[in-house]
C-alpha cells in the first residue's frame, strides 16, 4: 500500500461471515484488487449495534413516514437499537479519517437506494436506502459511498476512484487551514478532473471562487464543498473525457508537429470510441505537458493522478 487510503466497507463484502445466516458476500473486486491498494475497515452495523449471528432477518417497515426496522418473522422492532448505537457512533466517524465507503446492496441495513421499504397498507415495497446506510449518508454527506454491485461498471468505478482521491485531498487541504489561497490553488489543480465531471458545476464552482473573501471564508468553504462533491457525482463519460482532453491538447498548438499532433487525436479519438483506456491519451498529454513545460497541465490532477490512484485507475 503506498498511501494511506482508508475505505469502510460492509464486513461481509470482504468475506466476514457476519450475514444473518453465518454466511459472507465475499466481492472479488473489493477482496482481490481494492484490498491491494486501501486500507479496508470492515463494520456490520447489524453485529455492531448488538444482533447476533446467526439472527433473524431483517426488513424496513414504512409506517406512516417512520421507517422502521422490524424482524421479518416475530415483528419485533430494532428501529431503536440500530438509531442508538448509530447516533453514538457515527459522530465519531471523522476520527477514523476515512476517504469513502463501499456499502452492501438491497440490504435493509446497509442498502443505498435499492433496499426494500415495505408498505404497512399492503402497497408493493418501494426502494430506498438501508437503515444504517440512511444515517451514514446524513452524519458524512460528502463522503464518497458507493454499493459494491455499482462499482462493477467501470464508469461508475473510476467515478468512485476519483472521488475518493478527490475526498482525501479535500480533508488534507482543509488540515492546512480553511485559506481562500489554499482553496484557489485547489481548485485549479482539479479544474480538468471537475471539468471532466460537469462543465456547468465547474464553472459554478469558478464564480463561487470569484465571490470569496477573507469575510466569508466558513460560507465559501462549505459551499464549496457541497457543489464540488455533486459534480463529481456526475458521471465523467468519455464524451467528456474527450473534451477535455481536446481542450488540453489545444496548449501545445504552436509546440506539436503536425505528426505528433495526429498521433495525440487519433488516440483522443480511440479513447472516445472505446477502443483503448483514458490513461493512454492521458499519459501522452502528460509527457507533452513536461516536455514544452506546462506548469497548468502538469499540476492537474487529471494528468498526474497519485500513484495509488494511477494504480486503481489501471484496473478500471
Ligand atoms: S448488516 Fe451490512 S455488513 Fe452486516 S451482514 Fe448485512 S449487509 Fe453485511
Amino acid at each position: 500500500m503506498s498511501e494511506n487510503v482508508k475505505i469502510g466497507v460492509s464486513a461481509c463484502l470482504i468475506g466476514e461471515k457476519v450475514r444473518w445466516n453465518g454466511m459472507h458476500e465475499r466481492d472479488r473486486y473489493l477482496s482481490e484488487i481494492l484490498a491491494k491498494h486501501v486500507e479496508f475497515i470492515p463494520l456490520c452495523p447489524e453485529i455492531a449495534c448488538g444482533m447476533g449471528i446467526p439472527r433473524e432477518q431483517l426488513r424496513q417497515t414504512d409506517c406512516a413516514e417512520n421507517i422502521r426496522l422490524i424482524g421479518y418473522e416475530s415483528g419485533d422492532d430494532l428501529t431503536q437499537k440500530m438509531t442508538d448505537w448509530a447516533d453514538r457512533v457515527l459522530p465519531g466517524l471523522e476520527k477514523e479519517d476515512l476517504n469513502g465507503f463501499v456499502l452492501k446492496p438491497r440490504s435493509p441495513s446497509c442498502g443505498m437506494r435499492h433496499a426494500k421499504i415495505y408498505s404497512t397498507t399492503g402497497k408493493p415495497p418501494r426502494l430506498g436506502s438501508g437503515f444504517f446506510a440512511r444515517k451514514l449518508m446524513t452524519y458524512a454527506s460528502l463522503l464518497p459511498i458507493e454499493t459494491s454491485d455499482r462499482l462493477q461498471n467501470p464508469i461508475v468505478r473510476e467515478n468512485f476512484i476519483r472521488r475518493v482521491f478527490v475526498y482525501k485531498r479535500w480533508n488534507q487541504m482543509l488540515s492546512k487551514g480553511k485559506s481562500i489561497g489554499n482553496l484557489v490553488d485547489f481548485h485549479t489543480r482539479h479544474k480538468m478532473l471537475i471539468r471532466a465531471h460537469d462543465l456547468r458545476g465547474y464553472k459554478e464552482l469558478g464564480s463561487l471562487l470569484g465571490q470569496a473573501n477573507q469575510s466569508n471564508t466558513d460560507t465559501t468553504f462549505n459551499n464549496y464543498a457541497t457543489l464540488l462533491f455533486k459534480t463529481m457525482t456526475l458521471k465523467a463519460t468519455a464524451k467528456k473525457n474527450s473534451d477535455v482532453l481536446f481542450h488540453a491538447m489545444g496548449f501545445f498548438k504552436k509546440q506539436l508537429d503536425l505528426g505528433d499532433k495526429q498521433e495525440l487525436q487519433t488516440a483522443i479519438t480511440a479513447y472516445q470510441n472505446g477502443m483503448i483506456p483514458l490513461l493512454i491519451p492521458v499519459t501522452l498529454l502528460n509527457h507533452y505537458a513536461r516536455k514544452y513545460q506546462k506548469p497548468y497541465l502538469t499540476q492537474q490532477y487529471y494528468l498526474n493522478p497519485s500513484p495509488t490512484e494511477l494504480q486503481l485507475l489501471n484496473h478500471v
